[in-house]
């Protein structure tokens, strides 16, 4: 059936929509809203939409970079601005850039996202690397080539036992035992000791109690060595501290303990939750101003706040779009109602786990490996390249023909 408001292809053309942040949620109501010709201008501090779900693949060498990132360029009918939005004056509806510019704006959409959180952890910003933007990737990727090069044995550790940590953990046991011995021979004779650390009782900790269960079988079968249930005190150069005093030596640290809001100041300053997380009503706006979403990571609503999820971000994406489109033709927004996909963690290439509503399930092999192509394709901001990359290389990795990228 057509959708009435996005039929009328005219109200929009005075309009100007500023959505800041192009990740899930900023790139897909960008691209809706210019398909139904609003003026739009989408400004990311990066350029890019950064891919997060197949960063640990780039981390662990398996996929090139350029496959994680879509340059907001490419964007058909928006104007799109490198810059970093420092500052934005809701009661003048202006947003300022980091050098000075401002640019006045009629409906604004907040879509930073979240970046890294150390927690105050002392020596973490130094010594551990995060896994956020495809930079870490890379620098991920090259501290394990470069400590898999030294003629000793190699020893990683994990912080944070959530899906992130747990897809890279999985993601460097498959690369130690199925990739490098046909790419490296030299790296792949080495032990590899890889640990992963995280103050929940078992890994995967949001998951139902199977997923866990069956999250710490794989990666205890794979040689992984867990520590749940205690917290990591201190990063340093050659490990890491617990808190009962034990060191656990590490040539390479990886954090994937947490997240924090990534937002410009804002004037009035916007409620927030525990998190950090910008506080907003049940049609996504922020309380006082009809004409500022704020969705993805960076916000949630006060009650049945949803999960920092690529899926709930996209569709926060296209629903903010659809209300713009109604409130310059004079509508009221709507609710937002998210459709749950559910959720999945890889935890090795023929393992992963799945849940949807309240089931659970362990699923293996193609089936795994075809839900998790399924899911991903349908974030994918385009169906091109980067989805034909992706299905080779998940081909490649089943048929255990993986090639580790050197460079
Ligand atoms: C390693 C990893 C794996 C993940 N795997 C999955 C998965 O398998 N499935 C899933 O559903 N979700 C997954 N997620 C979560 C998912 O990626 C996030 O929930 C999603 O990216 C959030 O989208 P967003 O639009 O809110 O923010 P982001 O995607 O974080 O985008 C925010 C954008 O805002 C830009 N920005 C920030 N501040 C400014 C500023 N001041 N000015 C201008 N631009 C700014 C940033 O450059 C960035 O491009 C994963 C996350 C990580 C880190």
């Amino acid at each position: 059936m057509t959708d009435p408001v996005a039929a009328d292809p005219s109200p929009g053309i005075q309009s100007r929509v500023l959505v800041v942040g192009a990740g899930f949620g900023g790139l897909y109501a960008a691209r809706s809203l210019a398909r139904h010709r609003a003026s739009v201008t989408l400004v990311d501090k990066r350029g890019y939409q950064t891919f997060q779900p197949l960063l640990y693949q780039v981390a662990t060498g398996l996929l090139p970079r350029d496959v994680v990132e879509y340059p907001i360029h490419e964007v058909h009918g928006v104007e799109s601005i490198t810059a970093t939005v420092d500052h934005i004056d809701l009661v003048a509806s202006q947003a300022r850039f980091a050098d000075g510019v401002s640019r006045s704006f009629d409906y604004l959409v907040l879509a930073t996202g979240a970046s890294v959180n150390f927690f105050g952890t002392p020596g973490a910003a130094e010594h551990a690397l995060p896994l956020y933007t495809a930079d870490d990737a890379l620098a991920i990727k090259a501290a394990l080539q470069r400590a898999g090069q030294a003629d000793q044995d190699l020893h990683i550790v994990v912080i944070g036992a959530g899906p992130t940590g747990v897809e890279v953990t999985g993601a460097i046991r498959d690369v130690v035992d199925y990739v490098l011995p046909h790419t490296f021979p030299a790296m792949a004779r080495h032990q590899v000791h890889l640990h992963l650390v995280d103050h929940a009782k078992a890994p995967l900790s949001h998951f139902s109690a199977e997923s866990q269960a069956d999250a710490t079988r794989v990666l205890t079968e794979a040689g992984v060595i867990l520590h749940m249930g205690t917290t990591v005190t201190e990063v340093r150069g050659d490990g890491v501290v617990l808190e009962d005093g034990s060191h656990l030596a590490a040539e390479v640290v990886i954090w994937a303990g947490g997240l924090t809001v990534n937002a410009p100041t804002t004037s009035p300053a916007p409620a927030t939750d525990s998190a950090g997380r910008i506080t907003i009503d049940a049609t996504l706006r922020m309380s006082g101003h009809d004409h500022v979403y704020a969705i993805g990571d960076a916000a949630a609503t006060a009650v049945d706040p949803l999960p920092q999820l690529g899926s709930v971000a996209k569709q926060q994406g296209l629903h903010v779009a659809h209300s713009i489109r109604r409130q310059i033709r004079g509508k009221e927004p709507k609710a937002f109602t998210y459709r749950d996909l559910g959720e999945m963690a890889m935890i090795r290439h023929d393992h992963a786990v799945v849940e949807a509503g309240p089931r659970h399930h362990e699923v293996t092999g193609l089936a795994a490996f075809t839900m998790w192509l399924g899911l991903h394709a349908a974030l994918l901001p385009d169906n091109g390249d980067r989805l034909a990359a992706v299905e080779a290389w998940a081909h490649e990795n089943l048929t255990g023909r993986s090639q580790f990228l050197a460079d």
